[in-house]
């Protein structure tokens, strides 16, 4: 029998809950009870005192159940057997004496949980026994006939049990009530068929065999209770080489999300804080490479060896991520305790000695950290993990050997891969420096008008990166074109003109060289496109061009008509608009022309306001 009550006055409605049970079950035990101890015979109450005995043996031996271990006590079979043999006085008081033997050995225990327990016994075995009366149930020896007594008797008992205990949970954890009670049923279906069954072979053990069937079956009881033990300890075992990564003795990856979702749950239902660090070692694969994998795989050993050590007295669940990754799912921890706490465990890497660690370039073991605290707002426990990873990328690109908690520095996380990008193009637009100032120039302010322009157009992370990127590195493919054309004050020749359109596909082209700049090719490509299909080089038309393609477009066509060119006069900014606005719907986009136009507009405004 499920005895789950530990506190029946953990909060106001469970407090009212349990109040009510008492107050039935209690009042079934005086109703039904009242003055039986005057009229119990002697042998009688040897019976009972037997019968208690058993009912404490059996709730001392208990069941116990995967997944979680609770214990079922089979003490529900002697009171059904004492029902259906001496009747509901009798049983009520073998629940009596067995009840206060239990407060006696668990003295120190809350009272109120026993007084509740016992009211809920009164409760099931009150109506077991009305039911079993009313269908013709006879006390005495098991009859055949009247199986159905036997039967309803028992259900009712257990359904009684299974609602009563389920919807405590309902009232004082606010847990589903469907759910609750589906999952005691799916844990507890086999052991309560294997309890009801026993009640009967115990009803007949006893009405034939008397105390030598009580014993018999006590002696039964005791050794299935072992096995279940056994049997649970094993499953343990399996469960725990299930979830633990054999390498290093941490959880796995998988467990790690399973505790994600359970942690993040709990953390939104109780309020309370949960911080999740991941930490990848610092230029392990240079260690590696010098020592071999062998070697490698025995410092993440150490690694996590360390881990276990440092964390032994928290509640902090350490997780093997990946290979040289790890996880740490800190429940309570706000973002500066889990920081704290992340810091301290790097200066004390820092400080581990593991042979060869004076190869790392920092001189010493190390890893870096991205810690991301758990908000309500965090729907997805992907979410949460790729914070940290942001954070974790971070700490690398700052240097390694760091701790960084992610929003701490929102903008430069954000634009963190970015900023190296624009370095490494910026290093090659350096060319242009000596080749044509212009295109150096003209390339920076058009990366500026980007910016603002992915701002407006509220860009994620990723398109903001291509679009700014993108119109950083749009002309690279002109270093291909000779300086005397790209520096030529005269009018350029048919031929020359045919040339200077081939740096979309130079340019392309040397995108395409470098991994890291592949996304970045159409914006390259396809800027000198129209809208009206009449660009080059292929000539699409309208949604055929990506739409921030054709907003580079109009960016890169202002700042050429506001800016000196050798190859056409500088317009001013009125002029500029206007011609915006008269090629729109042909060269450009109407709509994201105005888009540009309100853009420029209002630059100008605050841009004169500034001035004054
Ligand atoms: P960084 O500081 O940027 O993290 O540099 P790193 O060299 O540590 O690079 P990174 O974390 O990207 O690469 C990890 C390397 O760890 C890749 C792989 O060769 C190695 N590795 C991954 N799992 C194992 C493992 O189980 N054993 C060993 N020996 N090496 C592993
Ligand atoms: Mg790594
Ligand atoms: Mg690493």
């Amino acid at each position: 029998m499920f005895r789950r009550i530990n506190s029946g006055f953990l909060h106001n409605r469970g407090h009212l809950y349990s109040f009510i049970i008492c107050l039935i079950g209690l009042g079934l035990f005086v109703i039904y009870s009242e003055d039986s101890f005057l009229h119990f015979s002697s042998s009688a109450w040897g019976w009972i005192t037997a019968m208690a005995g058993a009912a404490v043996i059996l709730t001392v031996f208990t069941f116990q159940l995967p997944p979680q271990g609770n214990g079922l006590s089979l003490d529900s079979s002697v009171y059904l057997a004492c029902i259906f043999i001496f009747g509901l006085s009798f049983t009520l008081m073998v629940l009596l004496l067995s009840s206060l033997v239990l407060l006696f050995l668990e003295w120190g225990s809350k009272v109120g949980k026993h007084i509740n327990n016992f009211a809920i016994y009164c409760i099931m075995i009150a109506s077991a026994s009305f039911i079993f009366t009313a269908l013709g149930g006879v006390q005495g020896p098991l009859l055949s006939s009247r199986l159905e007594a036997y039967v309803s008797a028992m259900a009712v008992y257990f359904i009684l049990n299974t609602l009563l205990i389920g919807f405590y949970y309902y009232v004082v954890f606010h847990k589903n009530l469907y759910n609750t009670l589906k999952g005691m049923l799916t844990d507890t279906i086999l052991a309560y068929a294997c309890t009801l069954v026993l009640s009967l072979v115990l009803t007949i053990l006893l009405y034939h065999n008397h105390m030598v069937g009580l014993g018999l079956f006590l002696c039964l009881s005791i050794l299935i209770s072992y096995s279940f033990k056994r049997l649970f300890s094993m499953y343990r075992d399996i469960e725990e080489r299930i979830n633990r990564d054999p390498r290093t003795g941490l959880f796995t990856h998988s467990y790690f999300e399973q505790a994600l979702e359970e942690e993040m749950s709990s953390s939104k239902i109780s309020g309370t804080a949960l911080s999740l660090a991941m930490i990848d070692i610092d230029d392990f694969k240079k260690y590696n490479d010098h020592f071999g994998h062998l070697k490698g795989d025995g410092l993440i050993v150490f690694l996590a060896e360390l881990l276990k050590r440092e964390t032994e007295n928290t509640n902090i669940i350490v997780s093997r991520y990946g290979g040289e990754e790890f996880t740490l799912l800190m429940p309570g921890y706000d973002a500066a305790a889990a920081r704290n706490f992340m810091e301290s465990l790097r200066r004390t890497l820092n400080h581990s000695r593991f042979e060869g660690s004076e190869i790392f370039p920092q001189g010493c073991l190390a890893f870096s950290a991205g810690i991301a605290a758990y908000q309500p707002d965090v729907h997805f426990k992907s979410e949460l993990v790729d914070h940290a990873d942001q954070a974790l990328y971070y700490a690398k690109k700052q240097g390694k050997n760091l701790v960084h908690t992610y929003g701490s520095q929102s903008l430069l996380e954000q634009d963190i891969d970015f900023s190296q990008d624009v370095r490494d193009i910026e290093q090659q637009l350096n060319l242009f420096m000596y080749k044509d100032l212009e295109t150096f120039k003209h390339s920076k302010r058009v990366f500026r008008y980007a910016m603002d322009i992915s701002e407006l157009l509220n860009l994620d992370t990723l398109s903001k990166r291509q679009f700014t990127l993108g119109a950083l590195i749009h002309d690279i493919g002109k270093l291909e074109i000779p300086w005397g054309i790209l520096n030529k004050k005269d009018k350029l020749s048919l031929e020359e003109w045919e040339m200077v359109k081939w740096h979309v596909t130079w340019g392309k082209e040397m995108a395409l060289t470098n991994e890291k700049f592949k996304d970045l090719a159409p914006y390259i490509e396809l800027h000198h496109e129209r809208y009206d299909g009449k660009g080059y080089p292929y000539g699409f038309k309208g949604d055929e061009i990506p739409r921030l393609c054709r907003m580079l477009t109009i960016i890169d066509s202002f700042d050429a008509m506001t800016t000196e060119r050798p190859y056409q006069p500088t317009k001013s900014f009125k002029e500029a608009v206007v011609e915006l606005r008269a090629c729109a719907g042909s060269q450009f986009d109407p709509e994201l022309t105005e888009l540009f136009i309100r853009y420029i507009e209002k630059r100008e405004v605050c841009g004169s306001e500034a001035a004054i």
